[in-house]
């Protein structure tokens, strides 16, 4: 049987629906022999994670997703194989903690400026001890039915130019993919497709990234098609890019693919992993 593998996922460390442990029951019961956890600028589910992982028969890979703030948008780099441990990954981290928390009490401002209050205290609630996502604040304006489901929260209130977005300015990439560099990871461009790049825009970013040096692009991703696959598979070629593959799970029933999906790479591709 060959080793299936998911290298792109969430818990509730970040705005996933499952905690570490359950994440692990999860992948272990869809098949999946390695898996790694990514959550969004955070290392702390990691231990938990490779804790049961263990009892579990599986392997976590210890990752994280990057919110990275190139030419006035969001792009996410996730790194893995990272040494969590790393200070200047900490360092890092810190920062971006700050800024998200910074950037939380803000959409609640804007969000009590159309008249919705209280919003950061009820998302940073849902949160618990861990950093406010806008998929937080998506669940409570469903949860107090001013939204009909999340994606309608995005498209009136948090996505990029709605009411309530709030521009963040994230670690550059450069010192992204440094950071995960110094930690002993790889730093993969994540669901490239889901920037909506022009041709020139993905081209320039995929240049500045592999300049830098960046390792991978993600080819297989939620969201993607066959077609896409192959195209994103023929940029790895082109930019000298190894290729990755993950689901982007954040629970059951709420990812483009499910865990378990058949994550096989084109045999152009040469995996990340080839070199772990
Ligand atoms: P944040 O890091 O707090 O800005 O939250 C980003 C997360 O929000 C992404 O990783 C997705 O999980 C989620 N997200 C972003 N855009 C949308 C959207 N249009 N609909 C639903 N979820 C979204
Ligand atoms: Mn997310
Ligand atoms: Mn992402
Ligand atoms: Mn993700």
């Amino acid at each position: 049987m060959p080793i299936k593998r998911d290298l792109h996922s969430h818990s509730t460390h970040s705005d996933g629906r499952l905690t570490p442990e359950e994440l692990v029951i999860h992948a272990k019961h869809c098949g999946i022999d390695v898996l790694a956890l990514t959550d969004h600028d955070t290392v702390s589910g990691i231990a938990e994670a490779k804790r049961y992982a263990e009892r579990h028969g599986l392997s976590v890979v210890s990752g994280v997703e990057l919110s990275v703030r190139w030419v006035n948008q969001d792009i996410h780099i996730v790194g893995l194989n990272i040494d969590e441990h790393s200070q200047h990954l900490i360092d890092v981290l810190k920062e971006q903690a700050r800024l998200r928390q910074d950037r939380a009490v803000k959409i609640g401002d804007k969000l009590a400026e159309q008249g919705i209050s209280d919003m950061y205290q009820a998302a940073q609630a849902l949160a618990g001890s861990h950093g406010v996502t806008r998929p937080h604040f998506a669940r409570v304006l469903v949860e107090r039915g001013i939204c009909k489901d999340i994606p309608a929260a995005f498209k009136r209130y948090l996505k990029r130019g709605r009411l309530a977005y709030v521009p963040t300015q994230w670690v550059s990439l450069a010192d992204a993919v440094s950071a995960i560099g110094k930690a002993g990871g790889q730093s993969v461009v994540a669901h490239p497709m889901r920037y909506k790049l022009t041709k020139s825009k993905l081209g320039r970013l995929l240049t500045e990234f592999k300049l830098l040096g960046g390792d991978a692009l993600e080819v297989i991703s939620a969201g993607c098609n066959t077609q896409e696959i192959h195209h994103l598979a023929s940029l790895c070629r082109q930019y000298g890019l190894m290729a990755s593959t993950g689901s982007d799970f954040h629970g059951p029933g709420l990812s483009y693919l499910p865990m378990g999906h058949d994550f096989k790479l084109p045999d152009s591709c040469t995996p990340v992993w080839s070199i772990w």
